[in-house]
């Protein structure tokens, strides 16, 4: 069993707490990405359970053991690091089977183990070859039969595709979901790149200034944010918020924009008027001429199937992602619908949702 599980766990630095007290669960076998902006604690956290790094305060356990205070060495965990030092003088059979040798394994097992961690990243026809020679995704893979040939409890990897470029990176992202799939080792896996959490994760949980603000899986964070930071933070453009003053009771199915009553999911909690914005995702905005709700429109873009359309409203901008063949002009005035179950409403002031 490698379930890891992280209680309470916070991280100062000096004066500065980088980690505010995080607590969750990682299943055995579950791929888990940590998601969030640079300097949020994603890192800091990793550390934390590979034992590199000891928490301020809070447990680490793994396996239902608390490792809180156990050596990195000692929590049979492997880190695939962003840059990867290979060792440029080994061939590849050399550099994979090297963790095995530290270990003091004997030539034969070494053999077998290094073959079956290189058919797994189907680079088996590239064992005899010198590293140096390899190209950018092979090294990544070799990196990474390094780190599976030891057939650890979990892998940890802080932005191991940081240094790829695009093409590289989308063949890595599912090369690493398919080889997660074939040994079903327990993963973390720290990035701020969204696409990337989105086509791996099982679960996410989403960090910002040292606190995870939502923890689920990819579907549920993208499609009823807990924040308004997490609706922004995912999404290509990122959801539409509408800004307007109201009051709200627990139960209501609906909210007043000046002009228009706007049905939305059952809201859970009250608040006193103030200041509230109505959520909406660019790709659940339709066009329809009998809405009361209007904007004009001040800018398209296409993109082969789909055209972003920029719509002011008496609420603030929004972005509708329309199909391309669409008509529409700069300067119309339109009016705009959208699914009440494809809406949030959040309090502006703490930044949640209320349904
Ligand atoms: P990045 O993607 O940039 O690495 P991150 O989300 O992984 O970002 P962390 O590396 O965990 O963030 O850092 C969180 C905060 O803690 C940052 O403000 C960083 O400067 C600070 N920090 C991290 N390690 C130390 C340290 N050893 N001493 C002081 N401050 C640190």
């Amino acid at each position: 069993m490698a379930e890891i599980r992280v209680e309470n766990v916070r991280k100062s630095f000096g004066a500065f707490t980088a980690v505010k007290g995080s607590t969750f669960t990682i299943n055995d076998g579950e791929f888990f990405v940590m998601l969030g902006p640079s300097g949020c604690g994603k890192t800091t956290t990793l550390r934390m359970i590979a034992g590199l790094e000891l928490p301020t305060s809070g447990r680490i356990l793994l396996g239902g053991e608390d490792v809180t205070f156990n050596r990195a060495a000692a929590r049979d965990i492997a880190f695939v690091f962003q840059l990867f030092a290979l060792y440029p003088h080994m061939n590849v059979r050399k550099n994979i089977g090297f963790p095995l040798k530290c270990q003091g394994m004997g030539g034969a097992e070494i053999d077998r183990a290094v073959e079956e961690a290189a058919r797994l990243l189907r680079i088996d026809h590239l064992l005899d070859r010198p590293v140096s020679g390899l190209a950018g995704g092979d090294r990544q893979r070799v990196a990474l039969g390094r780190a599976i040939v030891r057939r650890p409890k979990a892998f940890l990897m802080d932005e191991p595709l940081g240094t790829l470029d695009t093409e590289f990176r989308d063949l890595m992202v599912r090369e690493l979901r398919e080889l997660h799939n074939r040994i079903g080792a327990t993963t973390v896996y720290v990035t701020h790149d969204q696409l990337e959490a989105m086509a791996m994760a099982d679960k996410i949980a989403v960090m910002n200034h040292g606190v995870i603000e939502q923890f689920g899986r990819p579907q549920e964070i993208y499609d009823r944010p807990a924040t308004m930071f997490v609706a922004d933070f995912l999404g290509s453009p990122p959801m539409n918020f509408l800004s307007f003053h109201g009051g709200v009771r627990s139960g209501d199915r609906s909210v007043r924009l000046a002009s228009a009553e706007i049905a939305v999911p059952e809201l859970h909690e009250e608040r006193a008027p103030g200041d509230l914005a109505l959520g909406i995702r660019p790709e659940h905005v339709r066009l329809d001429d009998r809405a009361p709700l209007r904007g004009t429109v001040f800018g398209t873009e296409y993109l082969g199937t789909t055209q972003i359309v920029a719509i002011e409203t008496a609420h603030g901008p929004l972005k509708a992602r329309l199909p391309a063949d669409l008509p529409v002009e700069t300067g119309e005035n339109v009016g705009l619908s959208f699914r009440s179950e494809r809406l949030s409403v959040f309090d502006k002031g703490s930044g949640r949702a209320l349904a």
